[in-house]
């Protein structure tokens, strides 16, 4: 429980070390850290800023939005959540709990697409994005390659805003557009490229999940079947009628899976072109390309 009187003399500094001891007895690890970026979140004020304000007294309009941030950050709500953005790929998103919190994990995707488009003539690719979530796979590779189109869909209509809103913030609206809908189910257009983070935690791993992202995250984006293997085999069922011939599927992939996934393209007519690894050396994302 935080007690503090809200028109109290307390100074930017005494704010930042109640917040950390708060965050750290509620089993917050960079507790420091986190209470310096919700004060500065709460303050609208940079990190620089609020250390020349080290001694200076914390207004009630601040006190009042930091405490409430605390006390979420203490009940376990991630910290993207409670300050409505994350960073991925170096870019800003705005972030919900429609939305998937952006992993560092799936700019293993946005980096094999754009070396991708390197090697082809990208002037007039059209890219598909299926749970696109925030958009920030598809922006992130839009905000690299100018020229480029790019729509992404989400069954979430939420998430589809959400996702708009993070077009607009990075000037890509007039090349990307978010459609609610199911999977594939409602495209009749061909792409030349298909990307998708899809749900892919089996029902069996749910014991291995935190109870951060269990509790906060969308559901809906994480689990996919008993096998984790559901929303792969809808996807690759669907995706022949919308992708040119020759045109590649670009996957993330679930720890350990990488084989299954193969397979269930692979009995979809697909081939399976490469398959990268993560940060962690993980296989994380696999291109899979239409036969002709
Ligand atoms: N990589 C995410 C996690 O482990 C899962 C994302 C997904 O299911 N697409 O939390």
């Amino acid at each position: 429980m935080i007690e503090l009187p809200i028109d109290s003399d307390l100074s930017y500094a005494s704010v930042m070390q109640i917040g950390s001891r708060h965050l750290r007895e509620s089993g917050v690890l960079e507790s420091r850290l986190e209470s310096r970026i919700l004060l500065c979140h709460s303050a609208g004020l940079s990190a620089e800023r609020i250390l020349s304000l080290s001694n200076k007294r914390v207004s009630t309009e601040v006190l009042v939005p930091f405490l409430d941030a605390l006390r979420r950050r203490m009940s376990g709500e991630p910290i993207a959540y409670i300050m409505g953005v994350k960073e991925f790929w170096s870019l800003k998103f705005y972030v919900d709990n429609s939305t998937l919190i952006p992993r560092p994990d799936s700019e293993t995707l946005v980096s094999a697409v754009i070396n991708h488009l390197k090697k082809t003539d990208s002037s007039k690719t059209k890219i598909l994005d299926l749970g696109t979530g925030s958009g920030c796979l598809l922006l992130s590779i839009l905000h690299s390659y100018p020229g480029i189109m790019g729509f992404g869909v989400d069954i979430n209509e939420s998430a589809c805003r959400v996702a708009a809103r993070n077009a607009k913030h990075h000037g890509l609206n007039s090349r990307a557009s978010f459609f609610n809908g199911d999977w594939a189910k409602a495209i009749g257009d061909r792409f030349d490229i298909v990307i998708s983070n899809p749900p892919y935690i089996a029902a069996e791993e749910i014991s291995s999940v935190s109870r951060e992202v269990l509790e906060y995250e969308p559901q809906g984006a994480l689990f996919a079947g008993v096998d984790g293997l559901d929303s792969y085999r809808l996807i690759a069922k669907d995706i022949s009628r919308i992708i040119v011939s020759g045109g590649s599927v670009f996957i993330e992939l679930a720890k350990d899976n990488s084989g299954n996934v193969k397979q269930v393209f692979e009995e979809e007519g697909f081939i399976c072109a490469n398959i990268w690894r993560d940060l962690a050396n993980i296989e994380r994302c696999a291109e899979f390309i239409r036969q002709k």
